[in-house]
């Protein structure tokens, strides 16, 4: 199964499938892979151990940043993901990023953003709309609240990484993209338009 996969530069941990969303534009309804790996699908989650033996097949001085990202959302394996990040910066001395949905503290169901600090440098959150409505309609996310939990989250995690941004995808129309970029403006977070792949 795919643990550690490279990415443009990058290397990518797939630490679950779990996720409590169902985004319309999930690539994982889509492919069972991406970037060259043929399945994404884990038979199980990799244990700590396994993952860390995992980057010995994958030299990390050949690779710019571990990024937490795979076919699930990283923060359903909280704990497991800390303790896997300051393996990769202790060892590797490694820039350790996680791409999330933003929705850690309530999968934690507690407050997360401090146990980030010396372990993850950069969040990088899936803002996906520029409201509530909108966000629940893309997102399917399992709880009613989960827009504001993920904005609140965005902005109190900022004290304790280097780097917070939010993503969109070019799907959004013109006005949905600017009222996104106006509210991650608000809120003083980078937001990144990337491309729908
Ligand atoms: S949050 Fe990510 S993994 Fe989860 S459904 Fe949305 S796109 Fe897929």
């Amino acid at each position: 199964m795919t643990i550690l996969y490279p990415v443009k530069g990058n290397l990518y941990v797939n630490l679950t499938n779990r996720c409590p969303c169902n985004c319309t534009f999930c690539i994982r309804n889509e492919a069972p892979g991406v970037y060259g790996s043929d399945s994404l699908w884990l038979e199980r989650e990799p244990t700590v151990d396994e993952v860390k033996s995992e980057f010995e097949k994958f030299p990390p001085e050949s690779y710019n940043e571990v990024v937490f990202c795979g076919y699930g959302e990283p923060f359903e394996r909280f704990d497991d993901m800390v303790s896997i990040a300051i393996f990769a910066k202790q060892k590797y001395n490694k820039q350790v990023r996680v791409n999330t949905n933003g929705l850690g503290n309530l999968i934690c169901e507690k407050p997360c953003e401090s146990a980030l600090e010396g372990a993850i440098d950069t969040v990088s959150i899936s803002l996906n709309a520029p409201d509530r409505d909108e966000y629940n309609s893309i997102t399917r996310p399992k709880w009613k609240n989960a827009y504001d939990e993920m904005l609140q989250f965005a902005v109190n995690v900022k004290p304790y990484v280097k780097k917070v941004m939010f993503t969109i995808v070019d799907l959004l129309s013109e006005e949905d993209t600017q009222k996104c970029v106006e509210l991650a403006e608000r809120l003083g977070i980078e937001l990144r338009i990337r491309k729908f792949e």
